[in-house]
């Protein structure tokens, strides 16, 4: 007989149909496996963990970050799209040494974990050499999360957009075959593949059929404000490139005809409300997706400028939506006064930010939800706090109340990565240790350059044009 752990007596919210919520249900692990799933569950010897004033749920799933920028966060709070991809996309980026890869994506995994994202996808678009990559995958495997390395390449690919001309790196090839051989691990890997909008078409057929020969899932970024507009998913229909193994990120300027063909795929979505609204990529399409039958996933994107937490996203997501669907229909003019029920709940958001998440990582068969035959990949969120008390709604206290203070206990393959409210495995002052010498160390290279010597932090630097700066 396995190990065996109980969870007992919490608010369980499944976001399992056949299970669904169980005002004081009880979860029983076996190996790491969910084998139970109900009330006053006899389980023998065991461990109980006691979960009592506590919601029990499954681990967030965040489905696209920039984990390697754990280090700037806040430092474009005030920046635009453009200022991102001038200061640290194709700025402070280059003095990145290996270690301050692995720093960022072990801070930036922590983060997440801590508060109760339990898989993350790691859109990994710093790598400029090997050492890169596999400093970025150790990071992640440190952290002891769930996740999926999603390769993405290095500045030679992301600089002089559009049009780059430079395929996505052969070291993909290495990497799925030294670290990823198996397809069964705790960190998986996927293609972080350039949208066409950023390249040559002949490299972003190349890009998309390296993908489909190491057998990869893909996602791309695609509708990101103006360079979002050039139709790339009809492009990629022309090419028969559609398919249902790509996570669409962001979809803001794509057209409905092009939403309906990523419907039509298959295809999934990954909406990221506070970057898009704060950067300017455009509306999130949360409602737009909906109506073509694409229930999105929720990414956290780049923590540079906003938060690394479920709670605020999806606070962010639903209120956006659901404003944008009162001023349509008022400028219809009608009004709510006739009873009319609004559509998107705090239920549809849990489920963007879980098992629709899982399933955008090709990972729904494992988890996203309390089922039995899944990995235990749960959470336990505290409600017994003035400002979660009295607990009458859990689904609308998790989307509108809840923050990361209060994600007491994290799971994930049923071994207990965070407990009390602390996480198991690691001093979170040494890993801010890391990240600031990261920091650091690229300020002080930024210094002597003469594009983005102007770099400093306390939130007064905004970056230039390096063209215009260059003529
Ligand atoms: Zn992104």
């Amino acid at each position: 007989m396995g190990e065996k752990v109980l969870i007992r007596g919490g608010y369980v919210l499944s976001m399992e149909p056949a299970v669904g919520e169980l005002p004081e249900g009880d979860v029983l692990i076996e190996d790491g496996v969910i084998v139970a799933v109900g009330t006053n569950l006899e389980a023998g010897d065991c461990e109980v963990i006691d979960a009592g004033n506590c919601i029990v749920m499954p681990g967030f799933v965040d489905t696209h970050r920039h984990t390697w920028q754990a280090p700037w966060r806040n430092i474009a709070s005030d920046w635009s799209l453009f200022h991102y991809l001038w200061g640290l996309h194709t700025g402070l980026s280059k003095f990145y040494r290996p270690e301050d890869t692995y720093a960022g994506n072990l801070l930036g995994a922590l983060e997440a974990l801590d508060a109760g994202i339990t898989t993350l996808l790691d859109w990994s678009h710093n790598l400029a050499t090997p050492e890169h990559a596999d400093a970025a995958i150790a990071g992640l495997r440190a952290a002891g999360g769930r996740s999926v390395f999603a390769h993405g390449g290095g500045a030679q690919q992301w600089g002089s957009v559009p049009g780059n001309t430079s395929p996505h790196p052969q070291d993909a090839r290495r990497v799925r075959n030294e670290h990823f051989s198996s397809n069964d691990g705790l960190v998986t890997m996927a293609l972080a593949v350039r949208g066409p909008q950023f390249t040559t078409n002949e490299v972003a057929l190349h890009d998309f059929r390296l993908a489909q020969e190491l057998d990869l899932d893909v996602t791309v970024h695609v509708g990101d404000g103006e360079l979002g507009k050039t139709r790339p998913i009809e492009w990629m229909r022309g090419e028969g490139l559609l398919s249902d193994r790509i996570t669409y990120v962001h979809c803001c300027t794509l057209g409905d005809d092009e939403l309906q063909m990523i419907a039509d795929s298959g295809g999934k979505a990954s909406v990221a409300a506070d970057v898009e609204m704060q950067m300017g990529h455009g509306w999130p399409a949360t409602g737009r997706l909906l109506a073509v039958g694409i229930r999105p996933s929720l990414s956290i994107d780049v923590c540079t400028s906003t938060g690394g937490h479920m709670f605020g996203l999806m606070r962010t997501a639903i209120g956006t939506q659901r404003a944008l669907d009162n001023a349509a229909r008022e400028a219809l003019g009608g009004t709510l006064a006739d009873g009319t029920e609004i559509e998107l709940t705090c239920r549809d958001m849990l489920g963007f930010a879980t098992i629709e998440g899982a399933r955008a990582c090709g990972l729904d068969s494992r988890v996203g939800s309390l089922a039995v035959g899944k990995q235990a990949d749960i959470i336990l969120v505290r409600t017994d706090t003035l400002g979660m008390s009295p607990l009458n709604n859990a689904a609308g206290a998790l989307v509108y109340n809840a923050h990361p203070g209060l994600v007491d206990t994290v799971l994930v393959a049923g071994r207990v990565v965070k407990r009390d409210g602390k996480l198991v495995d690691h001093d979170p002052a040494k890993i801010i240790g890391l990240a600031e010498q990261t920091r650091d160390y690229v300020l002080g290279q930024a210094a002597d350059d003469a594009l983005i010597s102007d770099a400093r932090l306390g939130g007064g630097w905004v970056p230039r044009n390096p063209a215009a700066a260059q003529a």
